[in-house]
């Protein structure tokens, strides 16, 4: 019996004396058809590995292990444990860690469960730390062929729109320097237990294996991208320099004028290009 069908979710939980919990962002997903679109999207490739994070009672877990070679979940909930022993722990090409997914090392964690093989990341995400755990993965550059994650359609679109827009933000810069970013489809609510408030969105992110743009300092593109939304109504010589005491206001509009922008020139309106250039001539 699948973990979709309901009755048998329920009476798993119960019997192991459980329920959804809020602190761990916990929203198990219920409909068999959304579970099947997610574990159909990290790769038309059977022999690659998983990395899930958060596989909750192991719903999408059993989906993936249908479909890949070796899935590798971790899980920061220990009362979970004994569940997953029962739903996906017998399967032989399943293995499940309890760890906090946040701390881990993962090129070190990768090697040690995955060796050689390909490894893609697929999970549904908790929302407490969706943007954290999106950077800690996509700052693993080429480690994972594709990450594949649901998240609030709301981030989902930050992540993927375009510069200028409402939704643009530093977090669409950093994705699109270091992944091509898709956004593959909505989930609404009501395939969860319990019902998130927002709608949920999948998408997936093909790591560059070499970035789109050349930098000199990655780092301190970083710290400018970071700089310049915080502050995205404020011109962005003046968002820089609130961010830094290394250079005077007056140094910073002389640059961005230098690396071809309007020194008036709000942060929200750079390409990926633009703050490439403005990072290679103003260290902040
Ligand atoms: N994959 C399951 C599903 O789709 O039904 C559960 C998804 S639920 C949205 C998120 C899961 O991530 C929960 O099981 C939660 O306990 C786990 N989790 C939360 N924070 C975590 C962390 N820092 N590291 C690992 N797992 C985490």
């Amino acid at each position: 019996m699948k973990l979709t069908d309901m009755s048998y979710a329920y009476e798993v939980m119960e019997r192991h004396g459980i329920a959804p919990k809020k602190k761990f962002g916990q929203n198990f997903l219920t409909s068999d058809a959304v579970v099947c679109r997610i574990a159909d999207t990290p790769s038309e490739d059977k022999e690659v590995g998983v990395l899930e994070i958060g596989p909750g009672i192991g719903t999408l877990t059993e989906a993936l292990a249908d479909r890949y070679k070796k899935v590798v979940s971790v899980e920061i909930d220990e009362s979970l444990l004994p569940v997953l022993a029962e739903t996906v722990g017998w399967r032989d090409n399943v293995t499940v860690v309890n760890a906090d997914a946040m701390k881990l090392d993962l090129p070190e964690f990768v090697k040690e469960h995955f060796g050689d093989m390909k490894v893609c990341v697929c999970a549904n995400l908790p929302y407490y730390i969706t943007s954290p755990i999106i950077m800690k993965i996509l700052e693993c550059g080429p480690l994972f062929e594709s990450v594949t994650v649901m998240i609030q359609k709301e981030v989902a679109e930050r992540i993927s729109s375009a510069p200028g827009s409402a939704d643009y933000g530093a977090i669409t810069v950093f994705a699109s320097y270091l992944a091509d970013v898709k956004k593959c489809f909505n989930v609404s609510p009501g395939n969860f237990l319990p019902p998130p408030k927002v709608t949920s969105a999948v998408i997936r992110m093909k790591p560059h294996k070499t970035p789109p743009v050349d930098v000199k300092d990655p780092e301190n593109m970083q710290k400018i991208i970071k700089a310049a939304f915080e502050q995205r109504r404020k011109m962005l010589a003046g968002a820089l320099s609130s961010a830094t005491c290394r250079v005077s206001k007056a140094q910073i509009s002389e640059k961005i004028e230098e690396a071809g922008l309007p020194s008036d020139v709000r942060g929200e309106k750079l390409s990926l290009a633009d703050f490439a250039r403005l990072s290679d001539i103003l260290e902040i």
